[in-house]
């Protein structure tokens, strides 16, 4: 017994200290100069030309309409965080939706607390923000009746454009998450312009891809960040205290300084097919250990799909 709560505290002893060290050794690679330029250079050679910069949305009409964000849980927000930085500096209205309630890895009103301190760290108030509560990994179980709550909430917003996660098999939820706002989107008179943002996906990787779009057909767009914006990002980053193991410290060590290169990726929905996978080979959600927490395959994600496409629009 003795040796086995020696044995614990050794451990202990060694993983925080390492863990704390990864966290600095990643926070100092991403912001030493030398080494972020030559990453931009690298990924401004993976990554289209075609740059562009949110402030052209201001010459957009409709100038008191909002623009809204659509999330599967209380951490995706990060893929956009520069973007709502931007947005909300530039004096435009925003809206963000949880449709889970993030309840699979940590209590819900934590997982809210968490998105609410690393939003009001760019300013974003409670009346920008909507949490649903469907339950986190089960939003394909209720297909048709989130997608009849997004079209009502879409025609009383009328936003002038929707941003959701990327459609990459990287998680049921986030898939769900981008193909219910979509759809609810396309119901309008106006549908808006749609976005999408990389989170995590198994495209090209034998583990796990963070913050790297699938190829599609549209170009990769960018939101710039300062070096003050990156290291203001990695602080939000770190907000979410409960999903240091699951999200946070996995992210930091397949996704590295990528995670926070200056340049944000976005780009416009490619036309996208949701009953066909969004790549080749094995999805991140179907692959080994998200496969064992979620038990969800493309099949379910491609039924729950089916269920929306022949129900009767509201
Ligand atoms: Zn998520």
């Amino acid at each position: 017994m003795r040796r086995e709560s020696f044995k614990k505290l050794s451990l202990r002893k060694i993983i925080r200290p390492l863990s704390i060290a990864l966290l600095l050794a990643v926070l100092l690679l991403s912001v030493h100069p030398t080494f972020s330029a030559a990453l931009n250079a690298k990924s401004a050679q993976r990554s289209s030309p075609y740059v562009s910069d949110p402030a052209s949305f201001s010459k957009l009409e409709l100038p008191f309409s909002p623009f809204i964000f659509v999330f599967a849980h209380q951490d995706d927000e990060i893929a956009y965080f520069a973007m709502m930085k931007k947005l909300v500096e530039r004096g435009h209205h925003i809206k963000i939706l949880w449709i889970t309630d993030g309840g699979a890895s940590a209590p819900p009103d934590i997982r809210r607390k968490e998105s609410r301190d690393a939003l009001s760290l760019i300013g974003i108030k409670e009346d920008s923000l909507i949490f649903w509560d469907y339950p986190d990994g089960k939003s394909i179980f209720y297909p048709v009746e989130i997608v009849d709550r997004l079209t009502v909430l879409m025609r009383r917003i009328k936003p002038r454009a929707l941003f959701v996660p990327a459609y990459e098999g990287g998680h049921p939820d986030h898939d769900f998450a981008h193909f219910a706002a979509v759809t609810a989107a396309m119901r309008m008179k106006h549908p808006p312009d749609i976005f999408e943002a990389p989170l995590y996906n198994r495209y090209n990787t034998s583990i796990v891809a963070f913050n790297q779009f699938i190829p599609a057909e549209t170009p990769t767009l960018y939101t710039y960040m300062t070096r003050c914006e990156v290291f203001l990002k990695f602080r939000a980053f770190l907000t979410y205290r409960s999903q240091f193991w699951g999200t946070v410290l996995p992210a930091l060590i397949f996704g590295g300084p990528r995670l926070f290169d200056p340049k944000e990726p976005y780009r416009k929905k490619p036309s996208w097919n949701y009953l066909n996978p969004p790549h080749e080979g094995e999805l991140y959600y179907e692959s080994f250990p998200l496969k064992c927490t979620l038990g969800i395959t493309f099949k379910d994600f491609a039924e729950a799909v089916r269920k929306v496409l022949s129900a009767r629009q509201q």
